[in-house]
């Protein structure tokens, strides 16, 4: 990535910079947007507001020098995923920017990639906070729910089927090509790096599974298949048994060995695919759901009253994994 040589704030004040990349046509979805001490939001009557937030650093959650496009999209979309995790509808967003410096090529490009997703889900910026610092995104999604129809973790029940959106592991393979952790054909890596860059939030299918009228568990898969699940386990009070070759593959990690495909699919990371479970008499209503956001959903295990995890292969014979989730206190 090529060095450039950081504007300094007093070339564009803090104001100038909000207005010019960041203060745009109002979409309607709140009463107030930017300019004043609070954005004020109406919600409509008799919904739910669910709120998330997501911090990304420098050097942590992205490389530095990272494309400034490819990072408004990512920024934004890992907040989206949680309301998709939830199955609410996305309204408005708050944006607070840490910046080395006011780099308007940057600025003009990170705020392209944002707004681009934004206006993909009608979700309108309103507001945020702009300091001077170590490079560092943080975005407060707000979304709306129906009472009762949120995706919560605690909702898993024994003989429910365990879902999957899209497919796994092509962002951890990518990553794996970085870090030259594997030797990756170029045209591999490039099949799979966008998996990285630009994840796609699930939220038309998160939204169609909240609407349909039974309980069910759901969360958005960001540190690992295998680690993520153990919450939605943990707080159901339930356990699973998880056919790993019914895991779907990215279309770059399929092509891969089979020992690397099962690794990456059970515990990559930055997939931002949905996790969730179904009672089995719902298979038909899951995939009618699933058809209607144009999501692909691949069945791939069963909730099971036992506590733990257990794994099978095709054949449905145990297997022994060693498989951890992503953990950003504990290791790479
Ligand atoms: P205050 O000092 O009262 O917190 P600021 O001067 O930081 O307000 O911000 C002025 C206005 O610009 C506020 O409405 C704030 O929400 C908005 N704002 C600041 N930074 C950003 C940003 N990065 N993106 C969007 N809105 C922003
Ligand atoms: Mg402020």
């Amino acid at each position: 990535m090529q060095a450039r040589s950081p504007v300094e704030w007093p070339m564009l004040s803090e104001f100038d910079l909000i207005k010019r990349y960041f203060r745009r046509a109002r979409t309607g979805n709140a009463v107030l947007g930017i300019g004043d001490d609070c954005a004020l939001l109406a919600p409509s009557p008799g919904m739910q507001t669910a709120i998330s937030t997501d911090l990304l650093v420098e050097g942590r959650h992205f490389f530095a020098g990272a494309d400034a496009r490819m990072l408004g999209h990512k920024s934004l979309a890992v907040n989206l995923s949680d309301l998709a995790a939830m199955g609410a509808k996305p309204v408005a967003f708050t944006l607070a920017l840490s910046l080395p410096g006011a780099d308007p090529e940057w600025l003009e490009a990170f705020s392209t990639g944002m707004f681009a997703l934004a206006d993909l889900h009608d979700c309108e910026l309103i507001g945020g906070d702009t300091t001077r610092g170590p490079l560092a995104i943080c975005i407060t999604v707000f979304g709306e729910i129906a009472p009762g129809h949120a995706l919560r973790r605690d909702a898993a029940r024994a003989g429910h089927d365990l879902w999957i959106s899209g497919t796994l592991g092509d962002a951890r393979l990518a990553l794996a090509g970085y870090w030259k952790e594997i030797a990756l054909d170029p045209e591999v890596l490039a099949l799979a790096a966008p998996r990285m860059h630009q994840p796609t939030p699930r939220v038309e299918l998160g939204r169609a599974l909240s609407a349909l009228p039974i309980g069910h568990a759901a969360l958005d898969i960001s540190d690992g298949l295998v680690g993520d699940l153990q919450h939605i386990l943990d707080a159901s009070k339930v356990g699973a048994t998880l056919d790993v070759d019914a895991l779907p593959a990215g279309p770059a990690l399929a092509g891969q060995a089979l020992a690397l495909r099962r690794r990456f699919t059970l515990a990559g990371g930055d997939d931002y695919e949905l996790c969730f479970t179904a009672p089995a008499s719902q298979r038909d209503a899951v995939i009618a759901a699933a058809g209607s956001a144009n999501t692909p959903v691949t069945r791939v295990g069963t909730i099971d009253a036992q506590p733990g995890l257990r794994f099978v292969d095709a054949a449905g014979k145990a297997l022994e994994m060693d498989v951890q989730g992503w953990d950003h206190f504990s290791g790479e």
